[in-house]
């Protein structure tokens, strides 16, 4: 007669967007009631496609759509949820900060102050969000892109020099000027023979295509110790 075991449960691993929610949930309680008398003031009543936190972490974590950006441009209520968001992403960069080994190692040499820049998220908007390259020849490409930096208000000036672009695709320094965009006024950043990652032309030139995460982060001109990032999935086909 065996001894009976006691069944052994093992927790689920969360999956991802779940702490960005929550954290986004807890900004929302936190910076105080959303103005319910916004939703009411738009002539059709509670818009039918508003954003909900799941899709504001998205736009976030894979870049907005043209038709996204519209949705904002005219709607109050989801321009604010998604400023709170961006502002939100500047109160957990620590505690992102600290989650990585050598984030910790390196914590012991930097003072905690400087460790904690001020950091706030930023849309991009890729309009061509597919990318023909020629795996085989040249390794660089002209590339431009749209970012919201600041939902509310005027554009904030960003410092071109400081800009850089990571992951299939690297460079440092763009040239920035702005664009309308479904009625909203945006940051546009080209990057003049950024380089495309060798894993990149090495997986184009086995498989029809790739798909990436791209991560744009620079610094405010007007106030040095605030930086922004922001990202967007990117596929690579070969052209
Ligand atoms: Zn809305």
């Amino acid at each position: 007669m065996g001894v009976e075991r006691p069944e052994i449960k093992r927790a689920k691993l969360p999956p991802p967007l779940d702490p960005a929610l929550r954290r986004l949930e807890t900004a929302f309680e936190r910076l105080g009631p959303l103005p319910r008398a916004d939703i009411f003031s738009q002539p059709s009543g509670p818009h039918r496609d508003c954003f909900s936190a799941k899709k504001i972490v998205n736009m976030f974590f894979a870049g907005a759509t043209k038709e996204e950006l519209a949705h904002m441009a005219g709607c109050g209520l989801c321009s604010l949820k998604l400023s709170r968001y961006a502002q939100l992403t500047e109160q957990a960069l620590p505690e992102m900060v600290t989650q990585g080994l050598l984030a910790r190692v390196k914590g012991l040499f930097v003072p905690r102050q400087q460790a904690r820049a001020a950091y706030c998220g930023a849309l991009l908007h890729i309009s061509e969000p597919v990318i023909g390259i020629n795996p085989a020849s040249d390794p660089t490409l002209d590339f431009s892109c749209d970012l919201v930096v600041g939902v509310e208000g005027d554009l904030p000036k960003i410092d071109g020099p400081s800009i850089q672009v990571s992951g299939p695709i690297c460079a440092t320094g763009a040239t920035v000027g702005s664009t309308v965009l479904a009625g909203k006024k945006l940051l546009r950043v080209r990057f003049e023979k950024a380089h495309v990652a060798e894993y990149v032309r090495r997986e184009v030139k086995k498989h029809a295509s790739v798909s990436d995460t791209l991560v744009i982060r620079g610094h405010l001109e007007e106030s040095s110790d605030l930086d922004f990032q922001g990202q967007a999935t990117v596929e690579f086909t070969s052209k």
